[in-house]
């Protein structure tokens, strides 16, 4: 068993999991975090960027994408990590019992999480992490800047091990929409919004907007028309969408997935339809798949994000993604990457192969989220840190370099095949838990989240509130009951 330095760089959900699971093994820790409080994402805040779209390298970057009204996509029972549940706890103020709770009760879990497991002491707060490098036989030379410091503010150390675990909502990813770049109206990305009024601050109430259009001469386009595209179908674009219906006059969601075909009024609503996949944007016309032109002041995009083109050079840039980049495979598949079983696993193994050698070796936790679009994100990166703890105590062998390429090979050729493979995540997960020696993931979380993704299809209103798998919730209840006394 080998005790090693490692840096983990950010205090989110999976920064905190990393800095337990890393010290359980016997590691020494440190946590980097630029932000001044545990959370990452879950640290709401109203303030947005001043490029709605993202795509100015000089903006300020605010982290956090939530929006005011957003609760969790999935029951709390199922979200929580395995030996920390996630359930209701009366004495904190404002706690929200609510199975499907707003953001402010994910916050208050995460930061009962550090308490309970003493992950403070870890952390650096207001510490960015500006770069990391690998130092031949050494170690990773990690640069950090304290924000705010005086002439002490730059750090250089060096680490047997960095955990990336920086997030990967923060960089918008825009769709590439044909025709959109003479498009007159506004647009934005969904990690800059808030709240259904746009424009923070700006815009009191709609019913108010006349008065509000000559006030705001620079918004008159918008508010004309106030009509809205949403591109996207998934959890943020349908709360989004139904959201901006309240207000909006029209409101249209595209998506790839949707058939071709006549636009589907969303029941429930006599203002909101879902496309098909969004083709074309000129001038003051949008065109979906198969549909009428439809005429439109502001254009939404919503963050299914995955991190393109970046400025946080420690995802972007990394040894790992230009090895990814000279790997050969038809572009279909490479797309495919992104919702892949297996991938993240290949990936831990491809990162290791080329890093030839355990000492020094850069994981990455959180970005790994990108390769599967939809997973339980703290469980899932509860194991992927005892994994990577094992890894690098030596507990948990790593298969020789050529079997890992071995393994990436068939994986790629079985994508190749399948051009557009099953997501199966728990599979993964019970990878990574029967390598760690951990329990397999629960039935009832596995159902549960099954039972959850299809009431989200079939009611997206609310499916938050009403659910028929009780018996689930029992089940959840009872193995909690065997952790909390
Ligand atoms: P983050 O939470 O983004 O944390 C990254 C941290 O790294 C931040 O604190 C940041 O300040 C820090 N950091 C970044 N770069 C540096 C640097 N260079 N130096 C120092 N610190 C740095 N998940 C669910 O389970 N349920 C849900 O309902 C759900 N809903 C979501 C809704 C939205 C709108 C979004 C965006 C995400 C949602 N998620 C949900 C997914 C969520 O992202 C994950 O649950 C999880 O919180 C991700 O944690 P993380 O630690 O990987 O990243």
């Amino acid at each position: 068993m080998f005790r090693r330095s490692i840096a983990v760089i950010g205090a989110g959900a999976s920064g905190l999991v990393a800095a337990r699971e890393l010290r359980r093994e016997g590691h020494d820790v440190v946590v980097f975090e630029r932000g001044g409080t545990v959370g990452g994402t879950w640290v709401y805040t109203p303030a947005i960027e001043s490029d709605l779209l993202g795509l100015d390298p000089n903006r300020k970057v605010i982290h956090s994408s939530l929006y005011n009204s957003l609760r969790t996509n999935l029951p709390r029972e199922c979200m929580g990590f395995f030996d920390y549940p996630f359930v209701p706890v009366n004495e904190i103020n404002d706690h929200d019992p609510r199975r499907f709770p707003g953001h402010g009760e994910v916050l208050r879990y995460l930061e009962s999480f550090s308490r309970d497991n003493d992950l403070y002491l870890l952390i650096r707060f207001g510490t960015e992490v500006v770069s990391v490098e690998m130092e031949k036989e050494r170690g990773w030379a990690v640069r950090s800047l304290k924000i705010g410091a005086g002439r002490d503010r730059v750090k250089n150390e060096v680490y047997d091990g960095v955990v990336v675990c920086s997030g990967h909502y923060t960089e918008p990813r825009v769709a590439d929409i044909p025709g959109i770049e003479i498009w007159p109206g506004k647009q934005m990305h969904s990690h800059n919004y808030r709240i259904p009024q746009p424009f923070l601050g700006q815009v009191c109430i709609v019913s108010n907007w006349d008065c509000m259009l000559a006030r705001h001469s620079g918004f008159l386009h918008l508010f004309i028309h106030f009509v809205i595209v949403v591109i996207g179908s998934s959890a943020s674009a349908a709360d989004i969408s139904r959201e901006i219906a309240g207000f909006a006059r029209e409101v249209h969601g595209a998506s790839r997935s949707s058939c071709p075909g006549a636009p589907m009024k969303q029941p429930g609503y006599d203002n909101l339809w879902l496309h098909s996949m969004l083709f074309s944007g000129d001038v003051s016309l949008v065109r979906f798949g198969w549909d009428a032109p439809t005429a439109v002041g502001l254009l939404t995009v919503p963050k299914d994000a995955l991190i393109e083109k970046g400025k946080n050079t420690l995802a972007q840039s990394g040894a790992m993604d230009d090895k990814q980049k000279k790997r050969k495979g038809p572009p279909e598949t490479r797309r495919s990457e992104k919702h892949v079983t297996g991938i993240p696993k290949t990936k831990f193994r491809d990162v290791l192969a080329w890093a030839g050698s355990l000492v020094a070796t850069a994981f990455r936790i959180a970005t790994m989220l990108i390769f599967l679009s939809q997973v339980v994100p703290f469980p899932l990166c509860e194991l992927q840190s005892k994994w990577v703890a094992g890894v690098l105590s030596g507990r948990i062998a790593l298969p020789t370099p050529e079997k890992m390429l071995e393994d990436v090979d068939a994986l790629y050729s079985e994508m190749e095949q399948a051009r557009w493979p099953h997501i199966g995540h728990f599979e993964y997960d019970d990878w990574l838990a029967s390598q760690c020696g951990h329990p397999l993931v629960e039935e009832w979380r596995k159902q549960m989240y099954k039972a959850a993704s299809k009431n989200k299809v079939v009611r997206p209103d609310n499916y938050r509130d009403e659910w028929d798998d009780d018996d689930l919730v029992s089940a959840a209840h009872e193995d909690f009951k065997k952790i909390l006394t």
